[in-house]
């Protein structure tokens, strides 16, 4: 990625603009903080949040005209919180921060003409860059009358931090001339001299700066205590440039009051009224008022998304990091991982008021990791192993209709809803034959795990079979059921008619095999239809045919929330794909239906009751909820037993692949043995590998007390271990384990 990209992504998040309290107060004082602070009772780390931003904080705090309070976001949900009202609270109940430490001096000096709450406010905050400053007034005037001790309190930390001030000074034009010939900068206060030394015309807007070098000049006529010291601040800030020779107008726009873009949703925030003020707050009042704040800030994305949670952050941060990533030769694990972990599912970009993508990001992030050769070869194997199966000779199959030649449309069942309820698809298949007519089967994968693993070149190469075998049909209608095929053909099939399944059922009318049960049901819509309408509608029509009452989760429709499958992330962190898997099952009191078969899967693996609307369309003999969820292994050996099935009993065809000698194995396991292998993604096949190896070469370890016997095997880059024992009617599996890692000396 390059820098610019990076800097475009991270001004796309919003999350850490300023609250419109903190970007209209002409101080920038964090009003947030401050509230969160004083609404756990922390009331002097409260107070230490203010008087770090404020000068002469003990007087500030005291008398500021609050203008934050027209910008509080609160004002419509109840009415502004009344900071103005907290800061006195905290004013006179707090316990003084230690005053401000300034920066070493820097061996200059600056004079102050004027002693009114600018110009007092321009010495502290001068003296705090480092700089020796006098201040020349009559007598220090904040222009309020202050409780006793108040104000010298202040100009006594103002001593502390190397401010002196002449009082009864005899302000003069002549005392200007003297201070510009031997100060580095002098600061004229206007609204605390006479008239008669305003003899250097309107200071500029941005910089106060005059047509005399080194004489800066605050504007007159400011009534309010907190803009009158914000304009001391800037010509603090003026005075520093100048001191230091940068350019005295350059990146200015932030200082005082600006536009924030921060966006914080309030359609679920209640009405609070604020706590009255009159009279000032006690610490209960103060603490009440203070939670009314509503901690404005936009992690929309972060709210809904499992995925984004799990990382603490936001995609600001997240992008930051994905970039420092690709400056490490083979990233960090931990950045590896949260690129590979991504649902890519979409919801953050459809939440986000500008529109960040982390699917964009992170997909990008894999396909350049996949072009560099850092990929880890590790994170998406078992899914592309997984989809090579299903397009392989044992599983793929493109036909027309029995007895038939040509096609008028093909099912597209996809490799999940076979791996999963092979029944089912066999019965939509027989529906749509006895319905249509004309329509061709394809069996395989549609690509979608190679296109989230980064690898387009791998889903080019599969597209290219499938768009090969679509066309030996006679390039018919493909007609799919699965969202993710449906999605991913469209974009990638831009010349064939893709229909869903559930459109045609729609207007076929349900099929007669469909279960008209009623009862109330939520809808879980798969992350894949977020921007199909008409498939949810089409979906949500079948439902009502079938007297199916819908609930709607609160993350839906558009908005809906991956199962955890999405992008793969149940490869590359099962441990956050099942938290995805459970956030969704939680989401709802009600049993679920959904339309994925890997939505299916994943919620009802969570232990909630999840059906597939073919559950309910095409019925096998068993209770729709209660369909089993089938292991690694089981799906795999469901594909290649429903298309021997289909080519034997639809087109009286042998399936034409002969068994490999590995499958000849005879094995079962133990309960352990196969919780293990599933948990490791170790498959029936892998194991019956390594039993053949050891059956063949004779090598293996034997346990000295239980006599049982470990082997290994390396078919390609995974070394897979068995622990068994040897029965008469085959090999009992007790346990399995793999690994990348290769042993020198090991099997070969
Ligand atoms: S009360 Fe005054 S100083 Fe405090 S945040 Fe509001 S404007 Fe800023
Ligand atoms: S999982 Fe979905 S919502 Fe979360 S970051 Fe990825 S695309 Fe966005
Ligand atoms: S929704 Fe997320 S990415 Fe968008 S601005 Fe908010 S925090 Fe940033």
């Amino acid at each position: 990625m390059e820098q610019a990209e990076l800097r475009q992504w991270e001004y796309k998040c919003i999350q850490e603009e300023s609250p419109r309290c903190t970007a209209a107060c002409p101080l920038h004082v964090d009003a947030r903080e401050c509230c969160s602070l004083l609404a756990a009772r922390r009331v002097d780390k409260a107070w230490a949040v203010l008087a770090k931003t404020m000068p002469l904080p003990g007087v500030l705090a005291r008398i500021c005209d609050a203008p934050c309070k027209a910008a509080c976001l609160r004002k419509d949900k109840g009415g502004s919180i009344e900071m103005g009202a907290l800061e006195r609270f905290l004013a006179d109940a707090a316990q003084s921060p230690k005053p401000p430490r300034p920066l070493p001096r820097n061996g200059k000096s600056v004079a102050v003409i004027g002693g009114t709450m600018t110009g007092l406010c321009a010495a502290w905050e001068i003296a705090r860059k480092g700089f020796a400053v006098t201040v020349y007034c009559t007598r220090p005037d904040v222009g309020v009358v202050l409780p006793d001790g108040v104000l010298d309190g202040e100009l006594a930390v103002m001593d502390r931090m190397g401010v002196t001030i002449e009082r009864d000074a005899a302000l003069t034009p002549e005392l200007v001339e003297a201070q510009l010939e031997g100060r580095d900068a002098v600061f004229i206060d206007s609204d605390g001299v006479p008239e008669t030394m305003l003899t250097f015309g309107e200071p500029d807007e941005i910089t106060l700066g005059t047509n005399r070098l080194g004489l800066f000049v605050g504007r007159t006529g400011e009534t309010s205590p907190v803009f009158m010291a914000a304009a001391g601040r800037r010509a603090a800030n003026s005075i520093l440039r100048f001191s230091q020779g940068v350019s005295m107008v350059k990146s200015r726009e932030l200082e005082g009051p600006y536009e924030t873009r921060l966006y914080t949703r309030l359609d679920k925030v209640d009405p609070v009224e604020p706590v009255p003020a009159d009279g000032g707050y006690d610490e209960a009042g103060a603490v009440r008022e203070a939670a009314r704040c509503l901690k404005c800030e936009c992690m929309e994305c972060v709210k809904g998304c499992v995925y984004l949670k799990h990382y603490k952050q936001y995609p600001k941060v997240y992008i930051r990091q994905v970039y420092n990533n690709e400056a490490i030769v083979r990233g960090t694990r931990q950045a590896n991982k949260l690129i590979n972990s991504c649902m890519l599912c979409g919801l953050c970009g459809t939440v986000c008021p500008e529109d960040f993508a982390m699917d964009d990001v992170c997909l990008e992030a894999r396909r350049r990791m996949i072009d560099k050769g850092t990929m880890p070869p590790s994170a998406h194997e078992f899914a592309l192993r997984d989809m090579a199966f299903a397009d392989g000779v044992k599983c793929a199959l493109a036909r027309h209709a029995p007895g038939a030649t040509e096609s008028e449309y093909v099912f597209f069942p996809g490799c999940q809803l076979t791996a999963t309820d092979p029944g089912g698809a066999e019965r939509a298949y027989a529906d749509l034959r006895a319905r249509l007519g004309k329509v061709g089967l394809i069996l395989r994968c549609c690509g979608a795990p190679a296109r989230w693993s980064g690898r387009e070149a791998l889903f080019e190469e599969s597209l290219a079979e499938l768009k090969a075998a679509w066309e030996g049909l006679g390039s018919p209608r493909i007609i799919a059921a699965c969202p993710s095929c449906i999605k991913t053909l469209r974009e990638a099939m831009p010349d064939a008619e893709i229909v869903s399944h559930w459109s045609i059922l729609n207007a076929l009318g349900l099929p007669e095999t469909a279960l008209r049960a009623g009862g109330t049901l939520a809808v879980n819509d798969p992350c894949a239809a977020r921007e199909d309408g008409a498939l949810r509608a089409d979906v949500r029509g079948l439902l009502d045919a079938l007297g199916v009452s819908m609930v709607e989760p609160e993350y839906n429709g558009e908005l809906t929330q991956c199962c955890g499958y999405g992008g793969l992330l149940n490869e590359v962190d099962p441990e956050l794909g099942q938290a995805a898997a459970r956030a969704r099952a939680e989401a709802v009191a009600e049993d679920y239906v959904t339309y994925c078969a890997m939505c299916r899967e994943m919620i009802a693996r969570t232990g909630k009751r999840t059906m597939h609307l073919y559950d309910l369309l095409y019925p096998g003999d068993g209770e729709p909820g209660a369909r089993p969820t089938p292991g690694h292994s089981e799906r795999r050996e469901n594909r290649v037993r429903l298309r021997e099935r289909l080519l034997r009993e639809l087109w009286s065809e042998a399936d034409g692949v002969s068994a490999e000698d590995f499958e000849k194995i005879r094995m079962t396991c133990t309960e352990a043995g196969a919780a293990a292998m599933e948990a490791r993604r170790i498959l029936t096949s892998d194991v019956q590998k390594v039993l053949l190896q050891a059956e063949r070469s004779g090598r293996h370890l034997v346990h000295g007390e239980t006599g049982r016997f470990l082997a290994s095997f390396r078919p390609a880059v995974v070394t897979y271990w068995v622990e068994y024992e040897s029965r008469d009617d085959g090999y009992l599996v007790h346990n399995a384990w793999c690994h990348r890692m290769k042993i020198k000396g090991g099997q070969p």
